[in-house]
C-alpha cells in the first residue's frame, strides 16, 4: 500500500521537481509513495486570497491567520480514507530526527502545514500531531522542512531504496552511533591512503574496524550522541576514554 504525503502551503509549485527525481521519483512511479500537494489559497474567501494579517500586540511582519488553515487542514485530512497525521514546523518545536522518522515511516499518510512570513497564529498549532523543528535556525518557510521530513521517512519504506539493506546500517540506526568512514577507489589517492585493513578482505576485521571508527567519529563530531548510544561494556569504557582526554576529544 502506498503511504501518502500531502502538504498545505502557499507555495505548492516548489515541491515536484525534488520528489520527482531519484529516489523520491522512483518510490512514486514504484506505488511506494503518493504525493499531493494543496495551495492554501484555495481556503480563502477574499477577492485577495489573503492568507496572512497582522500579530496583536505589534510587531514586525505578517502572521497565517487560521481560518485558511483550519478550513484546508480539515478539508484535507477528510478527503481521503486513510488515517492522516498531521504536522506543523516551526523553530519552536520538537527537534526532528532519525527516530522521528522512523516512527512517521508507519504511518499511513502524513499531512504537512508549511508556514510562512513570521509563522502563525499560534492557535493553528491545536490542529498539530506533531510539531517539528529542524534545527536551531531560522527558515523563511516549512516547505523545505517538509521536503526534509519527506525524503527522511520515503528512504525508509519497503522498496524505496531497492536494496532493503541499505537503509539499515547508517548514522543514528540502529546502534544510535554515526557511520564510519568509508573509502573507494583508488587506495591511494593524493598522498591519502585508504586504511590498510580495509583493504585485507577479512570481514570479522572489517567490521570491528567499522564499530570502532563509527565510536570515534561520534566521539569526535556529536560526544552528545554517546550517552544514549547502544554500546557493549568494552566499547563503553573505550567510548568514555575517548571523552575524557584533556581538553575534549583529542582525535
Ligand atoms: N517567527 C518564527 C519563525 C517563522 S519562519 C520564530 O521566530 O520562531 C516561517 C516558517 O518557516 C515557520 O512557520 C515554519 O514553517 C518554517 N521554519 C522556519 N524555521 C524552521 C525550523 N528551524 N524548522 C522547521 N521549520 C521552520
Amino acid at each position: 500500500m502506498s503511504m501518502v504525503f500531502e502538504t498545505v502551503s502557499v507555495f505548492p509549485g516548489v515541491f515536484d521537481a525534488y520528489l520527482g527525481a531519484s529516489i523520491m521519483g522512483r518510490a512514486q512511479k514504484a506505488g511506494i509513495a503518493t504525493f499531493a500537494h494543496h495551495d492554501l489559497r484555495d481556503w480563502t474567501h477574499d477577492r485577495h486570497r489573503t492568507v496572512d494579517d497582522a500579530p496583536f500586540g505589534g510587531g514586525q511582519g505578517m502572521l497565517m491567520k487560521p481560518a485558511p488553515i483550519f478550513e484546508a487542514v480539515e478539508d484535507v485530512v477528510a478527503s481521503r480514507p486513510e488515517k492522516a497525521r498531521v504536522m506543523f514546523f516551526s523553530p519552536v518545536g520538537e527537534p526532528y530526527t532519525q527516530r522521528c522518522a522512523e516512527r512517521l515511516a508507519e504511518e499511513e499518510r502524513l499531512v504537512f502545514v508549511c508556514g510562512r512570513y513570521e509563522g502563525m497564529d499560534e492557535r493553528c498549532y491545536s490542529l498539530a500531531d506533531d510539531v517539528f523543528s529542524l534545527g536551531d535556525y531560522v527558515l523563511t518557510g516549512g516547505e523545505l522542512a517538509a521536503l526534509v521530513v519527506i525524503d527522511s521517512v520515503v528512504r525508509l519504506l519497503p522498496g524505496a531504496l531497492g536494496d532493503s539493506m541499505s537503509a539499515v546500517d547508517e548514522s543514528f540506526s540502529p546502534s544510535g552511533l554515526l557511520e564510519y568512514a568509508q573509502y573507494t577507489r583508488p587506495a591511494s589517492f593524493r598522498g591519502m591512503d585508504v586504511p590498510e585493513v580495509l583493504l585485507s578482505g577479512d570481514h570479522a576485521k572489517v567490521d570491528a574496524w567499522r564499530r570502532k571508527n563509527a565510536i570515534v567519529r561520534t566521539a569526535e563530531w556529536r560526544p552528545d550522541l554517546l550517552a544514549s548510544a547502544e554500546l557493549d561494556d568494552g566499547e563503553r569504557a573505550f567510548a568514555d576514554g575517548l571523552l575524557n582526554k584533556e581538553g575534549g576529544c583529542s582525535l
